[in-house]
Parts: C-alpha cells; structure tokens; sequence
C-alpha cells in the first residue's frame, strides 16, 4: 500500500531539479549508504545530485561505487535538501545547516526531532538504509549494483553484522535482495567490520590497558596523548566501544574519547533489553537507541566521567 507520505514524497523528488543530500556530523556507514544508496538512484533517473560531508569521505567507504561522487562542498543553487540517517538538525553539518531546514529527513532514530517540512521516521528499522529499501521502489526509484552495494553496508553497519537486539526478518530479506543485485556481503562486511589500520589496534591497545570495571559497568577512556602517542588519525574510538560491550557480566559498556576543544565523547552500549542508554545520553544533550547512544559534553575527561558514571549508574 502507498501510504499518504510516499505521494508526497514522490511529488516532490520529482518536482526537484538540484538535489542536496547529506547524512550526520561524523557519519558512519549507514549515514553513507543511506546517502549514495538514495544519491545515486536518483542521479539515474537524471536529477542534478549533490552529496555532501563537509569533512570529506571517511577513508573505510572508499570502496563504495560511486563514493568518489561525494564532495565537500555545495556548487550552486539547490532546490531540495534532503537529509539522511541524521536525529537532529544540529547533527547536520553547520556549513549546511546554512541550507535551512530540509525538505526531507529520512531517518530510523527513536529520538529523531521531525525538523524538516516532511519526515519519513521509522524507529522499527534497523537502519535508515532500511528504510530506503523500502520506500525507494515506492518512489519510482531503482536500486542498481551500486546502490545496492552503499544500501547493504548501512544495513551491515548498524546491526554490527545482523546482530543487534533490534534485527528483523526484513533486514535479512533486504539485504537478500541487495545481493540479488549485484552487492556482495562477503566483500562488504570485510572492509567494514573486520578490517582495521595497525594503528587503530595499537589505539585500542592504549583504551584496553586501563579499562575499568564497577557492577555491571564496564568503561575506558582514549585520552588526545594515547591518540597521539600512536598517532591515531581519527578522532573516534576507533570501534574499541564493540570489544567492551562483549565483557561478560558487564552488560553496559562506556567509552571516553578526549577531543581536541575542550570536550569529550561518550558512547554507550548496553547488551540485553532491560536498559536505555539512549536516555542517559539525552540528559548530556546526546541521543541515539535504547542499545546504544552517544553525546558529546563540554568539560574535561575526568569531570565528565565522574558525572556520566553517576548518571549511568542511576539506571542500572
Ligand atoms: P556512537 O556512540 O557510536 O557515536 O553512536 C551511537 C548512537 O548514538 C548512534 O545511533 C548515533 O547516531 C547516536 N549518537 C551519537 N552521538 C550523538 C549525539 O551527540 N546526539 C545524538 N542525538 N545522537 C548521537
Ligand atoms: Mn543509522
């Protein structure tokens, strides 16, 4: 059935002439497929595409068909914003924010704001590349090779494999089908889940030396020396979070990650479906899922791991 949304969502995309699509600050595979997996669909039915991250591509989606298409910055007039995977407008790049708010949010967090003029929220999928899959035939829009291959990698990416609590029978049929069409897991679910730089693992090394435990928490801290000490690129956590959620008896697992201005970033885990860490996060100005959330505070490392510690430990 074509709901009332998909109307007027394809009323629009057909409407548009020059397209901006973007996902979220610090984007993650699911932020990127969602963008090319919808980009490159609706370059192939001939609409003027733009997609955009500020910061440039992270390096582990080079492979990406057709991700070599992403830029920078903005050329030109658009007509249509269109924004992926992203919960908040100021989780939308500030260069772009510029843009006002967009026509279009396409997104699968619980906690998403609705901010844009139409909204297209759905919390039961796994992925907003999910979503996508979905809707885009719906559309009129076509999923080829390359679109597919971008789709399938949101759907790896945010079930960590097809393995967090949220999975369903759907993402499973979906990503059947992307195989169908040409994406191939194997290859995909190797370059971003498995694969990683030496100095990623010596990163880890740094967080994993002093980790810390108390009941059913479990946490570790990278400080900007430990990143510098092995000179670390990234600014993340370098997915060190995914090896403290597997500790057993340690079902809520914390990572502090040092930024350069003043702040820190905190992501949580949780393992099991008793827990909301996504509601603790809320409270530091954060979001994200029940299972896993992120925020990033103001303050310096030790502060902050004193006050998210008590938080964190209030909902247990
Ligand atoms: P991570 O901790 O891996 O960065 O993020 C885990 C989840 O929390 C993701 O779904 C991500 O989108 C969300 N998240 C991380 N940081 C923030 C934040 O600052 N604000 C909001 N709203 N969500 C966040
Ligand atoms: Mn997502």
């Amino acid at each position: 059935m074509t709901e009332a949304i998909d109307v007027k969502i394809k009323e629009r995309l057909g409407k548009a002439r020059r397209i901006l699509i973007t996902g979220h600050i610090r984007p993650d595979g699911d932020a990127v497929g969602s963008m090319l997996g919808l980009g490159l669909a609706l370059e192939n039915i001939g609409k003027h595409v733009q997609m955009v991250l500020p910061l440039g591509l992270p390096h582990v989606f080079e492979h990406l068909e057709g991700s070599e298409l992403i830029q920078r910055e903005v050329e030109g007039e658009i007509d249509t914003f269109i924004s992926v995977d992203c919960a908040e407008f100021s989780r939308i790049h500030e260069e772009l924010q510029t843009f006002g708010e967009p026509l279009l949010n396409i997104d699968h967090h619980i906690t998403n704001t609705k901010y844009a003029e139409i909204n297209l929220v759905e919390p039961d999928s796994v992925a907003t590349a999910s979503v996508l899959v979905e809707h885009l035939p719906v559309w009129g829009l076509e999923i080829n090779r390359a679109s597919a291959s971008a789709l399938l990698t949101g759907l790896i990416t945010d079930t960590l494999g097809f393995r967090t609590l949220n999975m369903n029978p759907k993402a499973l049929r979906q990503a059947a089908e992307m195989m169908e069409k040409g994406a191939k897991i194997p290859d995909l679910y190797y370059r971003v889940l498995i694969s990683r730089s030496f100095k990623a693992v010596q990163y880890w090394g740094k967080g994993l030396a002093n980790i810390e435990r108390d009941g059913q928490m479990v946490w570790a801290e990278l400080s900007l020396k430990d990143r510098k000490a092995v000179n670390y690129r990234g600014n993340d956590d370098a997915d060190l979070i995914n090896i403290l959620s597997s500790i057993e008896k340690s079902p809520v697992a914390l990572i502090f990650v040092e930024q350069p201005k003043g702040t820190v970033k905190v992501s949580w885990r949780a393992r099991g479906e008793k827990w909301d860490v996504a509601s603790v996060a809320a409270e530091f100005g954060g979001g994200g899922h029940r299972a896993a959330a992120g925020a990033t505070i103001e303050g310096s490392l030790e502060e902050i791991k004193l006050s998210v510690l008590h938080a964190t430990r209030e909902i247990l």
